[in-house]
């Protein structure tokens, strides 16, 4: 179960385990905003699930508002989980990162520069660029918003999110 965190002024941030989204309440740095039916029990009481938490105090957060964080996790959801020269299915294990304009040439860790590889690909392409390699992109890369990631990479969107996920969208 995970449990969708709110800034103080109701923005969302990101997701969160339930465990993590308790203690956060529990030591008064949040509020619960909505609950799961599902309860959990410890020893000498019991609790319901949070699916939506606000937290007391207003944090920055730039990366989750708008454009979400560039690393390998967040590439992986935005490429699919497939090699951007190939097109093959990768697993966590066989993705790997590569760089269009590659670092040893001053290429960055950004958004814009970085692409799901299988390591065939990542291999064969090696620090050429991406002509040089022979190979063609099959989608230009984009800085995907954290509401993009959530949608590609959570299938299970719980519907108390919704009222405050739509909100950041629009
Ligand atoms: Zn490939």
């Amino acid at each position: 179960m995970r449990t969708l965190l709110l800034n103080a002024g109701y923005e969302p941030m990101m997701l969160v385990g339930w465990q993590r989204a308790l203690c956060l309440v529990l030591s008064d740095k949040a509020e619960v905003v909505e609950e799961y039916a599902d309860k959990v029990r410890t020893i000498s009481t019991s609790y319901k699930m949070p699916s939506v938490i606000r937290l007391n105090r207003y944090v920055r957060f730039v990366t989750c508002f708008g454009i979400a964080k560039c690393n390998r996790r967040n590439i992986l959801i935005r490429d699919h989980y497939k090699c951007q020269y190939c097109g093959v299915a990768c697993s966590n294990r066989t993705a790997s990162i590569d760089h269009i304009i590659p670092r040893s040439k001053g290429g960055t860790t950004d958004w814009f520069n970085v692409v799901l590889a299988c390591h065939d690909c990542n291999r064969r392409k090696g620090s050429k660029s991406v002509k040089e390699a022979g190979f063609k992109l099959r989608s230009q890369p984009i800085a995907p918003s954290w509401r993009e990631l959530i949608v590609a990479g959570y299938a299970n969107i719980d519907s108390t999110w919704m009222p405050y996920v739509e909100k950041e969208s629009a």
